[in-house]
């Protein structure tokens, strides 16, 4: 069976570096230029250039979004920027507009995704990118497992899908209500998520005697349980949805999602319930599979509640580790104590610590009180560089 790619986002470089030691296979980052999530990133072509030699160390991919619609006075700029990318060394780019296609197939040789703004549902729309040179067309995401194993079967393109995060209320990317709303374009990486606010409802100009506050935001995706079907049917990549997220969600999913791929291949499939659990630990909205079971009624829908819990799972990272002295040095999170913790470290089964004692400029302290400071622990095993302390979760 040929080998699926974990496909995950990034912020920014520290959030790519953790996506892909923990388990991604490449990794999709907007520019500063001309992407969604403008506003998520600080990728200049410089900073592409040195993320592509950290992912190709260790045999991985980057792709840029490059997934504007453009105005008539961008195009030039856009064919210059391509080139930079390609120059850059970049894997590959993700659009949504025909004329930036027509441009990285007439002036670069970059591979080139078709962005699931295209909203593409049909075999027919696949193969007609695919003919007009697209390598692959990540598919939108309103489609069920039958007709995602239908396309698949049709066509020569390669197929990607989104398997876990937000979901918009209408089709991805197709959405203006933050423009109207806030005056900000969702389609310039600029969205307020205005679906997630609080509305009152008034009819006839009466308001509604509704108790509790209204939105109209759907549930996160988590296609989990489909992942197995997937990658029967052959499917070439698997996407994560959340560049505005956590360096811990970003490695949390990447850890889950690689443990239940890695299983599949070697046939130690542990089911459903156990990677649903290691990926409990990351900061979620509730979940529902998106649309895989085909069309969903309003038991998607978060009607009165954000449904976002506070989380303080995450409890440090891990900055260097002494043998000698078992003492690690780390930047902390969250508040804790010298307790019993969870460690998930890149290619290695979840293990408990004992924290025996807290430094803090070498004077011992009750506490770790606040995130984000430097502090010196004392452990009973071994841990290493950019491994993650958290509260357990198995
Ligand atoms: S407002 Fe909501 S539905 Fe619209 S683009 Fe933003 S997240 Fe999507």
């Amino acid at each position: 069976m040929k080998k699926i790619e974990l496909l995950l986002p990034a912020g920014n470089f520290e959030k790519m570096k953790f996506a892909l030691l923990y388990g991604a296979d490449a990794c999709y980052i907007g520019g500063r230029k001309y992407s969604l999530r403008a506003q998520a990133s600080n990728f200049s072509i410089e900073d592409f250039t040195k993320a592509c030699e950290f992912a190709h160390n260790l045999n991985k991919k980057i792709y840029a979004t490059v997934n504007v619609i453009p105005r008539e006075n961008e195009i030039d700029g856009i064919k210059d920027y391509l080139i930079d990318l390609e120059k850059a060394n970049v894997d590959g780019i993700i659009v949504s507009s025909p004329v930036i296609l027509y441009l990285a197939k007439t002036y670069t040789n970059l591979h080139v995704s078709i962005s699931t703004q295209m909203s593409t549902l049909n075999t027919n729309a696949v193969n007609f990118f695919h003919e007009m040179g697209a390598e692959r067309v990540v598919l939108g995401r309103e489609l069920s497992i039958e007709e995602i194993e239908e396309i698949k079967n049709n066509t020569k393109a390669e197929i990607e899908v989104f398997i876990h995060g937000g979901m918009c209320s209408g089709y991805s990317g197709r959405c203006t209500l933050s423009n109207y709303l806030s005056n900000r374009d969702a389609n310039r990486g600029g969205c307020a998520h205005s679906c997630r606010w609080d509305y009152k409802i008034y009819e006839n100009n009466e308001l509604m005697d509704i108790k509790e506050k209204f939105q109209i935001a759907s549930k996160d995706m988590c296609a989990l349980k489909y992942v197995k079907e997937l990658y029967r049917l052959g499917i070439d990549s698997l996407k994560i949805e959340g560049r505005m997220k956590s360096v811990h969600y970003v490695a949390t999913l990447a850890y889950s999602y690689r443990k239940l791929l890695d299983d599949l291949e070697n046939n130690e499939y542990k089911g459903d319930e156990y990677y649903l659990k290691l990926l409990e630990a990351s900061e979620n909205r509730d979940y529902y599979t998106g649309f895989y079971n085909g069309v969903n009624d309003n038991k998607i829908n978060l009607y009165s509640k954000n449904g976002l819990e506070a989380n303080q799972s995450f409890l440090a990272r891990v900055i260097s580790y002494d043998k000698e002295t078992n003492i690690a040095k780390i930047e902390t999170r969250n508040y804790f104590v010298n307790e019993m913790v969870e460690v998930m470290s890149p290619g290695l089964d979840l293990y408990k610590v004992n924290i025996l004692n807290i430094y803090k400029d070498n004077v011992e302290v009750e506490a770790a009180r606040h995130a984000l400071e430097i502090l010196d622990i004392k452990i009973d095993k071994e841990v290493k560089e950019n491994d993650i302390i958290r509260r357990p979760v198995l």
